[in-house]
């Protein structure tokens, strides 16, 4: 209530910003809108007409001395009474043909229409939320999101058909009606419109509060699918904790409260609705108590009045619809605003001005003093400088949270640095489209995402369109073909969602052929063996040995044994390089490095005797 005015005023141009953000599309559709809007235009006039060859019936036929000061229609005059009933009957049916026709036309014109913009809304906002930068992503929420792609543009098409529509036909009826009656009787016009102000009132006053309601109850939707994706995404870490119970206590709450607002809404469009239905009685009542008086004075005929009741009572259905309706639009103008909001969020993270494909890559990497940080109040990395020659092998080790994972994200372009510049073969990342850059960077994680489809899609997904051979080949520079052609279907085995059906080594295997079906000269490895078993891990390492063969390679580890071998190791903490150097020269350095190492050997070998043999890679 701190904010009286705000609702209406707000969802008028609500209307407007949702027209002029999806204009393209809407015209688009120009023809079929312009056929359905004739169908519409023609069922308007129709049923202004429907009354009239009642009131004729009444004035000419029945009431045979109201001819005087009826309408005047030469024709008529002389005419035979019961070929004039003929076609007078004949005519209510052709008006009504007439308008179900139009009708027919206007509805199926206009869905069809609806479908076909809702459609191309839902394709644009798609692909926008998958532009949409991490930076982006990291704070919003996956549920939410779905529902603005699904529901929330489903309500959009739902409303132009089901509300919208009949309500523009009713609006542009009841003003055609209001002109008819005013040229029939003015005096009676007057009466008949004078509760228009008392309707304005009330309906004013509900509708703002049915749209603030039905805003509140959109969003609260949209946090309750938030919290069932994110559990049901999470199932098997609710399920070990035991978070049940409170994550559906949490659901139901919302799921309560969105069913008091959503009962609410009913509450007050229903009883809006039942106003409007008295103020139009008061209306009809008024209208006929002066009515006939101007009747039996000969200043109307029983025909006038005849239409004036019929209009009356059609000219209100708009506004009992409006009253309906409105907590339908209120809420597919809070759902438009949704995925406008969302379509204006510029992506952080793209193409610059005068970006340029990039070339084939030779391989070279070198940070000029970056720094980055996920929000200005925490600064991550800090001044990062070095180099990598074409081919080379970097490994970054260190502490968890020192910022390794951050750096590999900085080169593949999923956030820019703050400070300084990140150059591929001496240019800066951002002279690339997006697209050419992260295409020569292969990446393999610890725990690799594969997607709900078969193998040999996940595979090309590496690179699309990549044809058989080239990925039986990855496959097996993966150490994959051999599994993969024993699962049911080969190739064709559709994999369970996030690639549950398979084992962490086949997964990574897997990820370890999608990664080469890209050929990319950069590849870049966040702990690829963590978690696997030895039999696994040593086939993972092979297919990774192979999949790095000539590319610069920055990889992720913890296991300093496989640091050995790096051209360069980075040794970074709490954001910055702290060592840099060969295995040797690090050891000789005698500093964190050295001193990790030593406890890994420790650690391991402690390991090692407790399994009852020694084998330390190292
Ligand atoms: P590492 O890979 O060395 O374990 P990360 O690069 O993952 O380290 O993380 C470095 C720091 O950045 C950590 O303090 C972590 O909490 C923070 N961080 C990582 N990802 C994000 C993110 N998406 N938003 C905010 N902070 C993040």
């Amino acid at each position: 209530m701190s904010r009286p005015q705000k609702n209406l005023q707000e969802s008028l141009p609500g209307i407007d910003r949702i027209v002029q953000k999806f204009w393209p599309e809407i015209r688009k559709q120009g023809f079929l809108l312009a056929v359905s809007s004739f169908g519409l235009v023609v069922e308007i006039v129709a049923q202004l007409l429907e009354p009239w060859p009642l009131k004729f019936i009444f004035d000419h036929i029945i009431v045979a001395d109201a001819r005087a000061i009826s309408l005047q229609i030469p024709m008529l005059k002389g005419a035979n009474p019961m070929v004039l009933l003929t076609v007078f009957t004949l005519a209510i049916v052709g008006a009504t043909a007439l308008r179900a026709a139009a009708a027919y036309i206007g509805l199926v014109g206009m869905s069809l229409a609806a479908t076909r913009i809702v459609t191309d809304i839902r394709a644009k906002l798609y692909a926008h939320i998958q532009r949409l930068s991490l930076s982006f992503h990291n704070q919003a929420k996956s549920g939410d999101l779905i529902t603005r792609v699904t529901s929330d543009t489903d309500r959009l098409r739902e409303v132009m058909v089901t509300a919208a529509l009949p309500l523009l036909v009713n609006s542009l009826t009841l003003v055609g009606m209001v002109g008819v009656m005013f040229w029939l009787n003015w005096e009676l016009a007057l009466i008949g419109i004078t509760i228009f102000p008392l309707f304005l009132i009330s309906t004013v006053r509900i509708t703002k509060r049915i749209h603030s309601l039905a805003r509140q109850q959109r969003k609260r939707e949209g946090a309750m699918a938030a919290t069932a994706a994110e559990a049901i995404g999470a199932i098997e870490v609710v399920q070990a904790l035991s978070l049940e119970g409170m994550l559906e206590s949490r659901f139901s709450r919302q799921n309560q409260k969105s069913l008091e607002e959503g009962a609410r809404t009913q509450q007050l469009s229903a009883g809006l609705q039942r106003t409007i239905e008295l103020l139009v009685a008061i209306a009809t009542a008024l209208v006929l108590w002066r009515g006939v008086q101007l009747v039996l004075q000969k200043a109307a005929t029983p025909g006038d009045l005849l239409v004036f009741i019929t209009y009356l009572k059609t000219a209100f259905k708009p506004t009992r619809q409006l009253a309906k309706y409105t907590a339908q639009i209120a809420k597919a103008i809070a759902c438009g605003e949704r995925i406008i909001d969302l379509l204006d969020t510029v992506p952080d993270i793209q193409d610059l001005r005068g970006a340029i494909e990039a070339p084939p890559f030779q391989g070279a990497v070198r940070f000029c003093n970056v720094s980055f940080a996920y929000n200005p109040a925490k600064g991550i990395l800090q001044n990062l400088n070095f180099e990598v020659q074409p081919g080379q092998r970097v490994a970054l080790v260190g502490p968890s949270g020192g910022g390794k994972s951050t750096l590999v994200s900085l080169l593949l372009r999923l956030y820019d640095p703050l400070e300084g510049q990140i150059l591929i073969d001496e240019h800066d990342l951002r002279e690339y489209k997006l697209e050419s850059l992260r295409r020569q960077i292969s990446i393999v994680l610890q725990d690799s995402v594969l997607f709900a489809t078969t193998v040999r899609d996940n595979i090309a997904y590496g690179s699309l369109g990549a044809t058989d051979p080239q990925i039986f080949a990855a496959a097996r520079l993966a150490n994959a073909h051999d599994f993969i052609m024993a699962l049911p279907q080969g190739y064709d085995t559709i994999l369970g969602e996030r690639g549950a059906t398979l084992s962490g080594g086949q997964r990574q295997r897997i990820a370890i052929a999608r990664a080469a079906v890209r050929k990319a000269p950069i590849v870049i490895l966040d702990e690829p063996t963590v978690g696997l078993d030895n039999e696994n891990e040593q086939a993972v390492t092979e297919a990774l040995e192979r999949l790095t063969q000539n590319c610069t390679t920055f990889l992720i580890t913890h296991d300093l044994t496989t640091s050995q071998q790096a051209d360069q190791i980075l040794y970074i903490e709490g954001g910055k390089i702290l060592e840099r150097g060969t295995h040797s020269e690090l050891m000789s350095l005698g500093g964190r490095y050295t001193t990790l190492y030593q406890l890994q050997v420790i650690i391991d070998s402690d390991r090692s005797n407790q399994e009852g043999s020694y084998v330390l890679k190292a």
